[in-house]
């Protein structure tokens, strides 16, 4: 293997290129990205960058001599247009050719939008580093933000703003805010967090209608009547994986490009990682598609081991984070199909920590400011060590004495 080729410039990418080189890959390494910037982190852009504590070189993954001393060729603003896999060749949106022994799919996922708001302006997503430079170029002189979508990104945004002095309504059509990732009690937690910085939060809300003046959001009509005006709609209602490519060249294609333990999608020289792959999961049945940093990282280090002959990594369970305010939320594992939980600390105190379990056994752990809990849960799911209901419910016994 000689020549490994990457289709997007992202997180996971750019991983992949440091974890080859750090395994000794000779070959040449070329990353191709439709966007303006080199490879950067994206958590920043809903956090510190919006609240103009981060400047943009910061969010940079990797300095400019990391291309130039490690030999990685990076094309920006170059979208990949189709795969030819009998040649291994991909063609790009300039026109060029690019061959490949190995190729790697990391195109990462686009927010999902709605058709009524195609051409109106003020609507505003939460994606890349123009999306945030956009909302910050405008929270100066805004007055009422709404956000559509109860997610953690939309959420993290939402907090800036709301501290920033804006009015901000968010919109959640589900009985709770993040309902397909964490259970009731971090749910109810980060609804009375945002409550108490003045948010004004809307359950089971449904949209009947968006309306416009000049071309421009202003207002939002509910079904039942109640109107909402607004200078601004942040759109957080989930995302879709960047497959078409993929699926185009007849890869197999899910939620997500489909890939099997080592990365490997249905072809045997193109890998798929990060957030547009579909993936396998120990102790998950089927696939799972996971949009964290963690993941993009994981993925990237497992097809680096595959493509320079070096064994799987050791398994570690999905773990992400989320600041609103001044809360910190970690998670490790993953709490679908929990049939318990167990809660230590109170949501009162600002600090607590929602263990959950399938029956007897611990599948993950929601910490709110708890760095021990996380930990705890993390090192247990890691090493598959037994945790017990009755072991994190002894709140008289301290974290760290749990596993002794
Ligand atoms: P990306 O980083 O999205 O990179 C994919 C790249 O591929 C993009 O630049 C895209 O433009 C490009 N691309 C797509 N199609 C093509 C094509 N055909 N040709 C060329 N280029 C193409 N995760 C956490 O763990 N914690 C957090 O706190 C957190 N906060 C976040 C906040 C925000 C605002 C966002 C947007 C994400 C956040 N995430 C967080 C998620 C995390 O950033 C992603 O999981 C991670 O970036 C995934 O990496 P990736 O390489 O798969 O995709």
């Amino acid at each position: 293997i000689n020549n490994i080729l990457l289709i997007g410039a992202g997180q996971a990418a750019i991983q992949l290129a440091h974890s080859l080189r750090m395994k000794g890959f000779e070959g040449a390494i070329t990353l191709i990205g439709e966007e303006a910037y080199p490879p950067y982190q994206r958590p920043p852009l809903s956090k510190a960058f919006l609240k103009g504590e981060m400047e943009e070189p910061r969010l940079y993954l990797k300095p400019e001599s990391f291309y130039t001393d490690k030999k990685v060729a990076l094309v920006t603003r170059t979208r990949a247009a189709a795969i030819d896999r009998a040649a291994r060749v991909v063609t790009t949106s300039d026109g060029k050719m690019h061959g490949y022994d190995r190729l790697v799919i990391a195109t990462g996922t686009r927010p999902r939008l709605l058709d009524e708001l195609t051409g109106i302006r003020g609507v505003q997503v939460m994606r890349g580093i123009d999306d945030a430079k956009a909302l910050k170029a405008r929270v100066g002189d805004l007055r009422h933000v709404t956000l559509l979508g109860g997610g953690y990104i939309g959420l993290e945004a939402a907090a800036v703003l709301a501290e920033a002095g804006i009015a901000v309504t968010v919109l959640e059509r589900m009985p709770r805010l993040l309902s397909r990732v964490t259970g009731e009690a971090i749910s109810d937690y980060f609804l009375s967090l945002h409550q108490s910085h003045g948010v004004d939060v809307r359950l089971n809300a449904e949209v009947e209608r968006f309306v416009t003046a000049d071309g421009h959001i202003s207002g939002i009509v509910m079904k039942g009547g109640e109107t909402f005006v607004t200078d601004l709609l942040m759109v957080g209602i989930g995302v879709l994986p960047n497959q078409e490519l993929a699926a185009d060249a007849g890869i197999a294609c899910a939620n997500g490009i489909s890939v099997d333990e080592d990365c490997l999608t249905s072809d045997p020289a193109i890998y798929a990682i990060g957030d547009c792959a579909f993936r396998p999961l120990a102790g998950q049945e089927g696939r799972l598609r996971l949009e964290s940093v963690p993941n993009a990282i994981e993925m990237a280090e497992i097809a680096a081991c595959h493509i320079t002959g070096n064994p799987r990594p050791a398994y570690d369970a999905p773990w992400f984070w989320s600041d609103q305010y001044s809360t910190k939320i970690q998670t490790a594992g993953l709490f679908t199909g929990h049939t318990s939980t167990v809660v230590r600390g109170t949501p009162e105190s600002g600090k607590f920590a929602v263990f959950y379990f399938r029956d007897d056994a611990f599948i993950a752990v929601d910490a709110i400011n708890d760095a021990q809990a996380f930990m705890l849960g993390k090192q247990v799911l890691k090493a598959g060590l037994p945790l017990t209901a009755a072991m994190v419910a002894d709140e008289a016994r301290p974290i760290p004495e749990i596993l002794k």
